[in-house]
Formats: structure tokens, C-alpha cells, sequence
């Protein structure tokens, strides 16, 4: 049977009122941060005939309608929400990519992101690829348990994940981060992780 064309849905990370929204980096926040790599992300996936929806800034109640709608996605589609970890008592560096631990296909879609995301940050610690359940306890670079909670990978258990890039609360990631081309590279990299994923749909019987 044809498998259906996927469609990439991506999610702005944080509403106007989360805490997200608010900490960043020099005036930039989280939210603004992200907004600019989903932008590249479709940029380039619409170049390569990737269907793509970004949704742009969600309000809270949009937020939660699209997760509502995205929780219910036929299971051939991609849904991507990229993060900046910006609490402000976390001293981590580096990346690390989450996906639902039930979801098979959330986990390898997480770890062609990730993979890609090594390749262009390959001097940054790697926190690797976590599974979860909408709850993440993991061990950071100073070897502190850490936990957050997901929404959207506590709703959304098919392709999914959500790469967490850098770490705004540490210097070296901030200035990495506060670079407009390495946000523009960041965006490459993730829609090229899709496509990687993607391709591995097509050796699928
Ligand atoms: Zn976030």
C-alpha cells in the first residue's frame, strides 16, 4: 500500500505568558530564538518538496489547540517543536534530542536530528538522544538530574520530537546561540535530520 506524503508540522516553542517566552538571551528570547530556526527549517524543506506547516506565533490557547490537533495526526506525520533550554538554574551545555520511549519511528526521527545537529556542533557536549514520557529526568554535562516536563511528547506518541539545541543558560551555548548563522545552519541541519528520517520510510515495507 502508498504510504501517504508526510506533512511537517512545527510548533513555536512557548506561548507569550510561559517562561520560555520570557528568559533568553541579550533581550532575545527563547521563543525568538526558535522562531527564526523553524524558519529556516521550512525554508528548507519546502525546497525540497517536503510539505510544511510552521505554525507561527501560537498564542496560549492556540498552543494547546495545536497540540490537541497534532495529538491527533494520522501517524505518517512529522511533528517538531525545537527548544533552547533557558531555566535559569540550569548549568548544562550541549544538545540532546527527546522523543516519547513508546514511539519507534519519534525515537529514529530524534536521532537523525540529533545526528545532524553533532555534525554541526561537534566541539559541544552531547546529551544524546532521550526517551521519555512527557516527564524527562536526565543527567546533564555537570552530572545534575535534571526534570521537565513535555507537553507535546505527552500528546503526541508517533513521529515526533523535540530537538533541545543549547543551553541558554550557559555562556559558551548563549553566544553560539546568539549568532543569526548559526541559528540559519541549526534550521539546515534539523530539516536535513527530516529528510534523513524520511528516507528511511522509503526502504520500509
Ligand atoms: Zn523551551
Amino acid at each position: 500500500m502508498e504510504r501517504p506524503d508526510p506533512v511537517v508540522h512545527i510548533l513555536l516553542c512557548h506561548s507569550p505568558d510561559m517562561q520560555g517566552a520570557r528568559t533568553g538571551a541579550n533581550g532575545l528570547s527563547e521563543r525568538t530564538l526558535a522562531e527564526d530556526v523553524n524558519f529556516f527549517v521550512a525554508e528548507r524543506l519546502r525546497a525540497k518538496k517536503v510539505a510544511c506547516w510552521p505554525v507561527q506565533k501560537p498564542t496560549l490557547i492556540q498552543r494547546i489547540m495545536y497540540l490537541k490537533k497534532m495529538s491527533q495526526l494520522s501517524p505518517h506525520q512529522v511533528a517538531l517543536e525545537v527548544h533552547f533550554n533557558s531555566a535559569p538554574n540550569e548549568t548544562a551545555r550541549g544538545f540532546m534530542t527527546l522523543a516519547h520511549a513508546d514511539s519507534v519511528h519519534g525515537l529514529r526521527l530524534a536521532k537523525c536530528i540529533h545526528e545532524r545537529i553533532h555534525e554541526l556542533r561537534p566541539a559541544a557536549p552531547d546529551l544524546g538522544v532521550c526517551a521519555c514520557r512527557g516527564d524527562l529526568r536526565y543527567v546533564d554535562s555537570d552530572r545534575q538530574y535534571r526534570l521537565q516536563r513535555l507537553a507535546l511528547l505527552e500528546d503526541v506518541k508517533q513521529w515526533c520530537c523535540i530537538p533541545e539545541a543549547a543551553f541558554l543558560s550557559n555562556k559558551d551555548d548563549q553566544k553560539w546561540v546568539m549568532k543569526f548563522d548559526n541559528r540559519k545552519a541549526l534550521g539546515y541541519s534539523i530539516s536535513q535530520g527530516i529528510i534523513d528520517f524520511l528516507e528511511t520510510l522509503t526502504l520500509e515495507v
